[in-house]
């Protein structure tokens, strides 16, 4: 009988039809709650033909505590910066992926945290939770300016919602799209250095990867309106945690709205989840009923076609054929 580790708890904690898939395919299953890191992936590693994974430290270590057994890593989402893809590729095991089923959520996300920073909006319920009418005033989104950074699934959805909402927008990414652009009438950044400057929000949409980590710093910052607005529903990494305490600290920024942090969970102490102006979700960007089914019977679709020897919806590495 097959053995699957499946560590990630929004496919675990919502119903749907991701769960009779996988129970019908007779798998022993084995059941943790993620994300796992390299310690605890290295504790368990070794007894499994496949990992159902999120974001656990799937590292080459860890991959190579797996061999001979390990046969594929399912990984449920899209990011694969937690996976050594490189090791896993030399070592001729699939990693499966599951692009093109939570941009819209993630997207909605966006807007929630925008939204919420734009109109007070955490402030003003905490207010009225403790029977306080404190009447802030706000700022609306209509005609200000957007810099979509990373124009890919994501980034392109965030833009669409952003022309719905009447502001005006702009995007960078290495690879363009101009048909897309054209279609919504998106300005093309020239540079990561024109995508940073004159825009009063600038969104993250971009893989976290050795070039664009702490890519947000104190120097790109200095590029930044004043008083704008920063949001990254892509990875924490992707900005300098202390550069960006310092540009809400000194009101360089207005507000941070991000899903993720550098370090997750975070030590109650993380400075981003005091800051001023920072507005933090726990990483639940692409966490709604409908996009969980959607990914959680993708995964699992990934895993069962590899497993059974046919090729995944879709994979992220080739394998050697040698
Ligand atoms: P995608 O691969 O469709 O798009 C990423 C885009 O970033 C690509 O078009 C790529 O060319 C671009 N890019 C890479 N390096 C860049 C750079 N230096 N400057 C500008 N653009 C660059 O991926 P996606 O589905 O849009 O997801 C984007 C990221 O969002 C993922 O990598 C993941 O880290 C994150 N994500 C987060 C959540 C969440 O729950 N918060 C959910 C899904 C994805």
């Amino acid at each position: 009988m097959m053995k699957i580790l499946l560590t990630t708890t929004s496919y675990q904690d919502t119903p749907g039809k991701h769960h009779e898939l996988l129970e019908a395919q007779g798998y022993e299953i084995v059941r943790q709650r993620g994300p796992l890191s390299e310690e605890q992936m290295l504790e368990l590693a070794g007894d499994f033909d496949a990992f159902l994974c999120g974001d656990d430290a799937i590292t080459a270590k860890v991959i190579e505590k797996s061999l001979p057994k390990l046969r594929l890593i399912s990984k449920y989402g899209i990011g694969l910066d937690k996976v050594d893809v490189e090791c896993a590729t030399a070592n001729k095991i699939p990693v499966t992926f599951c692009p093109g089923v939570n941009h819209t959520t993630v997207a909605e996300h966006t807007f929630a945290l925008l939204l919420a920073i734009c109109r007070n909006l955490c402030e003003e319920v905490n207010h009225t939770r403790k029977g306080e009418w404190t009447r802030l005033t706000g700022n609306e989104i209509m005609g200000k300016k957007l810099s979509v950074i990373g124009f890919g699934r994501i980034g392109k959805e965030v833009a669409v919602r952003a022309k719905a909402f009447q502001m005006e927008v702009k995007a960078y990414d290495p690879y363009w799209d101009d048909e897309f652009a054209n279609t919504h009438q998106i300005e093309r950044a020239s540079s990561l250095e024109d995508a940073l400057q004159g825009s009063d929000v600038l969104s993250l949409h971009l893989n976290l990867s050795e070039s664009t980590y702490n890519l947000i710093n104190e120097e790109s910052l200095g590029l930044v309106k004043d008083g704008a607005i920063l949001l990254n529903c892509a990875r924490g990494e992707l900005v300098d945690t202390q550069a960006m305490v310092k540009a809400l600290e000194s009101g360089k920024l207005k507000g941070y709205g991000s899903d993720v942090l550098d370090q997750e969970p975070p030590p109650p102490d993380h400075p981003l989840l005091h800051a001023p102006g920072a507005l933090i979700t726990p990483h639940i960007g692409s966490r709604t009923y409908e996009s969980v089914v959607r990914q959680a019977t993708m995964a699992t679709q990934n895993l069962v076609n590899v497993l059974n020897g046919e090729p995944a919806l879709a994979q992220a590495n080739e394998l050697p054929t040698d």
